[in-house]
């Protein structure tokens, strides 16, 4: 959990700050072989992942628009985990092309930050992600170093949040499901997620229903699904906030916006 202190904290500059906190529960791996007929279950992933915050809000993309500073703070057994985690964000950055600088914990330009969680705090990866008008303009990461899970799979679904995901794709075979506990690096959903919504036909702060259906159209394209039969289906998918009532139980204990 991101602390309310220091939510509030960045408040004062950002209009929008969601804090992650992610539990990781049963297992699973499915299949990560896209096909055309993949298009209504990676489009629903986006629209779950991409456009909510907390699971459940419909929310205007978000995305890093200008260079990220990545620090990584030495406490605990962070200094270890540093390459992995700096391949992490520089992996995800290369497919957003997002450029990426490595500095110091204390380099004033940081504005994504990766720290060991409190070891006396609740069992949990965190992440928070500071956003303003679409464009985000800092990232903080907690990684649980205590659990019995994988921490590889905890630095890159927590990276991924960081990258504009403020949400999850449970239904997915994405490391942002909770379900596949087995997965620890990028799905080849992921990777399509993550080249949406950093195409140019996707605007940070976009509607959300302009967002749904070009997203949709995009990952069609990128499936090779014929226009006319991505046209039909894309046209036709109604924002994320229309799901709303069906999910709004869900998701609230565990993460918080603020
Ligand atoms: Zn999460």
């Amino acid at each position: 959990m991101i602390t309310s202190g220091t939510m509030r904290r960045h408040a004062a500059r950002a209009s929008l700050a969601v804090g992650f906190m992610c539990s990781f529960a049963t297992a699973g791996l499915a299949s990560d072989t896209l096909s055309r007929g993949s298009l209504p279950d990676v489009a629903r992933a986006f629209e779950d992942a991409a456009l909510r915050v907390n699971d459940w809000q419909p929310a205007e993309p978000v995305r890093w628009t200008r260079p990220i500073f990545l620090a990584i703070a030495d406490g605990g057994g962070m200094r270890a985990l540093a390459p992995e985690i700096e391949a992490s964000v520089r992996q995800m950055a290369a497919i957003a092309r997002i450029s990426v600088t490595r500095v110091d914990a204390n380099d004033p330009r940081r504005n994504f930050v990766v720290r060991q969680a409190d070891p006396g705090g609740r069992a949990a990866c965190r992440a928070g992600i500071y956003s303003q008008a679409g464009h985000i303009t800092s990232v903080e990461v907690e990684i649980w170093l205590g659990g019995r899970g994988s921490v590889s799979r905890c630095i890159n679904h927590e990276v991924l949040h960081g990258f504009g995901f403020r949400s999850h794709a449970h239904a997915a075979a994405s490391i942002l499901s909770y379900k596949q506990t087995r997965q620890t690096d990028l799905s080849a959903v992921d990777r399509v997620m993550l080249e949406t919504l950093y195409d140019p036909r996707l605007r940070p702060g976009m509607n959300v229903a302009s967002a749904t259906s070009t997203a949709c159209s995009v990952i069609a394209e990128k499936l090779r699904v014929p226009a006319r039969d991505a046209g039909a289906f894309c046209g036709g998918r109604e924002p994320a906030g229309r799901q709303v009532s069906a999910l709004s139980g869900r998701g609230r204990s565990r993460e918080h916006q603020q």
